[in-house]
């Protein structure tokens, strides 16, 4: 198992800047906002809590999580809430408890895929429907399925992304539906990582498969999106008031109990505060939502300035380019044939860092890249607070800066 490709980023970003060189970091995942400061408090607060806890989570943190999705249309009672560190060991152990083949959209999050190589099993990789992203197209998914069974292979599980981390985008209500329908059909457990799930910018309805088929899907969620928490590792996951929920969600408590012991209880406590949407954390996310829209979009836009197609964002902070109009003068200009030529390109000439495509699990020649747009928002803590509160972030200087230093490198990749 090698680093993680979104890790890895980071770590040649460390590398370029010690060596003084500039670099537009684009690659990691992380939100980029500060922590407000209710939150620190609370954190600090419970810095005496040393003890380990229960394995599946506080009960005061478990009901906050249970209030949380019950205010989203998701009814919830504390019991059917497990904690751990992050959302990222939740899912690994979601995979082991339910065990067999996992059926993951193509593209998708790099790490699903990887845990199930972890679990010793290649992925089913299914194409999400054109345009759209986070799900596999549900007629393909059937066939895939089908097909899988037939040669001998045991597909019990399919992980979704609403809205997606890499393409930015939240699939319709009609994909949504049709996959659950499908995933009914198979006997497959849903998966839905709605992590970025308070970060999608326009409001409405959103598309929980737990809407379309509430006794099948699992649902985890964190802090480290909408508050820009990665490092303090804190997510939860909700399980079906179902048979199958109740034993999938004892298996992943046994695992839990080898793997974490249990989610820190600092954390908890400052979770369980987040969870119960108090009107300046909500303010908060609202802020963030308006930023990364605001800047997911005019980074779309200078893609697409120079000739890429790019779908417009509606939820989180990335961007997905298709180099695929300009394929023959990045063959030709750079030798580019690959999304990892092209990622290697744009480090190497320009100091840009994005992830390749194929990291993904898209295919190696498509010429995709994520684009993660956080590493715009400033240096320090005070410019990202400044652009967090902007009513027009664009207009901050060292960002509108960037936008510009971004724009004038890809018109020299193209040129
Ligand atoms: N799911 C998705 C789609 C993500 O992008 C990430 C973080 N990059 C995670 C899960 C894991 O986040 P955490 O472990 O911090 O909850």
């Amino acid at each position: 198992m090698t680093v993680s490709a979104t890790l890895a980023a980071n770590e040649a970003v460390a590398a370029r800047r010690a060596a003084g060189q500039e670099v537009l970091a684009l690659g990691f995942g992380e939100a980029g906002i500060p922590v407000h400061p209710l939150l620190s408090q609370r954190l600090a607060k419970a810095a005496g809590r040393i003890a380990y806890g229960p394995v599946a989570g506080t009960d005061e943190a478990r009901d906050a999580a249970a209030g949380y999705w019950t205010r989203r249309g998701n009814p919830t009672e504390g019991g059917q809430v497990l904690l751990g560190p992050g959302s990222k060991p939740l899912l690994f152990a979601l995979q082991h408890a339910v065990g067999g083949d996992v059926v993951l959209p193509r593209p998708a999050w790099v790490s699903y895929a990887a845990q199930s190589q972890l679990l010793g099993r290649e992925p089913i990789r299914v194409p999400v429907p054109e345009g759209e992203g986070g799900v596999p197209d549900a007629a393909l998914m059937a066939a895939a399925v089908r097909d899988a069974r037939a040669a001998g292979r045991d597909p019990r599980l399919v992980v979704v992304t609403l809205p997606d981390n890499p393409t930015g985008r939240l699939a319709s209500e009609d994909a949504v539906q049709a996959l659950c329908e499908q995933a009914r059909e198979l006997d497959l457990v849903i998966v839905a990582d709605e992590i970025y799930r308070d970060l999608v910018f326009k409001p409405g309805a959103f598309p929980s498969p737990g809407r379309w088929a509430p006794e099948r899907t699992i649902t985890t969620t964190a802090l480290s999106k909408n508050y820009a928490l990665g490092g303090w590792r804190i997510g939860a996951a909700r399980f079906p008031d179902s048979d199958l929920g109740r034993r999938i969600q004892e298996s992943v408590r046994g695992i839990a109990s080898e793997l974490w012991s249990s989610a820190p209880l600092p954390m908890q406590h400052a979770a369980a505060y987040a969870w119960s949407d108090p009107a300046e954390l909500v303010d908060r996310v609202a802020m963030a939502r308006r930023l990364h829209g605001a800047v997911a979009g005019a980074v779309a836009e200078v893609f697409a300035a120079v000739g890429c197609h790019v779908r417009v964002p509606q939820g989180g902070f990335y961007v997905w380019p298709e180099f695929e109009p300009l394929r023959a003068a990045l063959a030709e200009r750079w030798g580019v044939r690959t999304s990892a030529d092209l990622a290697r390109v744009l480090l190497d000439e320009f100091g840009i860092v994005v992830i390749a495509g194929d990291a993904f699990g898209d295919d190696p020649a498509a010429l995709t890249i994520r684009v993660a747009v956080t590493g715009l928002y400033g240096e320090s803590d005070s410019e990202r607070l400044a652009a967090l509160v902007s009513n027009d972030p664009l207009e901050m200087p060292w960002l509108a800066e960037s936008l510009d230093a971004l724009r004038d490198k890809l018109k020299a990749l193209v040129a």
